[in-house]
Order: C-alpha cells, then sequence, then structure tokens
C-alpha cells in the first residue's frame, strides 16, 4: 500500500470525516451508476465532467486502473435544513475547495493524481461541451458516478459511514494515485 508522508497532518486541518487508502484493484464500477445520471441528473450530456463527455464506461474503468491506489474520502458540513436542497449544494463547493488543497498536497508529494469528485463541473458559466475542448482540464473534476464507480459500496467495504442523519451532510472524492 502506498505511504504519503504527512498526510494525516495535512488532513486533519479540513473537515474530511473519514479517509481510506484503497486499491483500485476492485474498484466497484456498474454500469445502472452512470444509467441514473442519463435518467435523473439533469447536468447528463451537458458538460465535460458527465457522461458521456468523460468517454466510455470500459475506457474510464481502464483508465482508473492505471492509477493503482486512491485516496477515498468524505468531508461533512452542517446544514439548517437537509431538505432545503439549494442549502445542501452550495456546501458541495467547500468540498470542492478542500479536494483540491489535498489533491495539491498529494501532487507536491510527487504523487500522480486524478480527482473524481462531486456532481458536475460549475467552474465555467456556459460549459465548453460538447463544440470545444474543456478550458481548465487539470481544474475539472469529473463526479464519481460519470465513471460508472458506486461510492456505497466502497463506503460499505471500508466500514464508513454513508449517511449521518440529523443536518450533517457528507460528500466524497476519490483521488486517484500514482507513484
Ligand atoms: S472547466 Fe469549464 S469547460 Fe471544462 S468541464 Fe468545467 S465547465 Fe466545462
Amino acid at each position: 500500500m502506498i505511504d504519503v508522508p504527512g498526510l494525516d497532518e495535512h488532513i486533519a486541518q479540513f473537515p474530511v470525516y473519514e479517509y481510506r487508502i484503497i486499491s483500485t484493484d476492485a474498484l466497484p464500477v456498474d454500469a445502472k451508476v452512470r444509467m441514473v445520471c442519463q435518467q435523473e441528473c439533469e447536468r447528463y450530456g451537458t458538460t465535460w465532467a458527465c457522461p458521456p463527455g468523460v468517454g466510455e464506461l470500459d475506457e474510464c474503468e481502464r483508465f482508473c486502473h492505471t492509477y493503482p491506489w486512491g485516496l477515498f474520502f468524505s468531508t461533512v458540513a452542517e446544514v439548517r435544513d437537509v431538505m432545503d436542497m439549494d442549502e445542501m449544494l452550495a456546501t458541495r463547493f467547500s468540498h470542492e475547495e478542500i479536494t483540491s488543497q489535498i489533491d495539491a498536497y498529494l501532487t507536491q508529494q510527487g504523487l500522480d493524481t486524478f480527482v473524481l469528485s462531486t456532481e458536475s463541473c460549475d467552474i465555467c458559466e456556459e460549459c465548453a461541451y460538447p463544440d470545444e475542448p474543456c478550458r481548465f482540464p487539470e481544474k475539472m473534476h469529473p463526479c464519481l458516478e460519470s465513471y460508472g464507480i458506486v461510492a456505497p459500496t466502497i463506503v460499505e467495504r471500508e466500514e464508513m459511514e454513508y449517511m449521518l442523519g440529523g443536518n450533517a451532510v457528507l460528500w466524497f472524492s476519490l483521488i486517484l494515485l500514482r507513484k
């Protein structure tokens, strides 16, 4: 398993709820996850961070396996009302910021990384998809679901929490790692 010096200390400064280094050997990938994107998400087919812009499912899976490990983690945010979708979605931006900062730390440690995170990309006011290439491929984080990754399966295997209840919201990222 890969060892990242100082990772515990770096992560401790953020509201990271739990994290694990996982092997990508048995990464749970299921076409049904992308089916849900297609059927239920209004962002499907509107950004380079979503299917089908991210590529075919088997290409995505092969790509993930070029990274032997991943840092899988959740951050926690408090909201006043978990039923208020706007309030809940607003907490996603701080998760993305934390993800970027952890990613920057990992690259400073000499690791090659690729970030999969939440929902779809909001960096540009209007996405370049599909007519022009992504304007910020180095900043853009495709969502875990766009790669067909079944986050609840990882959570269960790793004995992590998927939901906390009350007014707490958990967001998940997977930063793929290779030396
Ligand atoms: S960075 Fe801009 S062009 Fe790239 S996926 Fe995000 S919104 Fe689209």
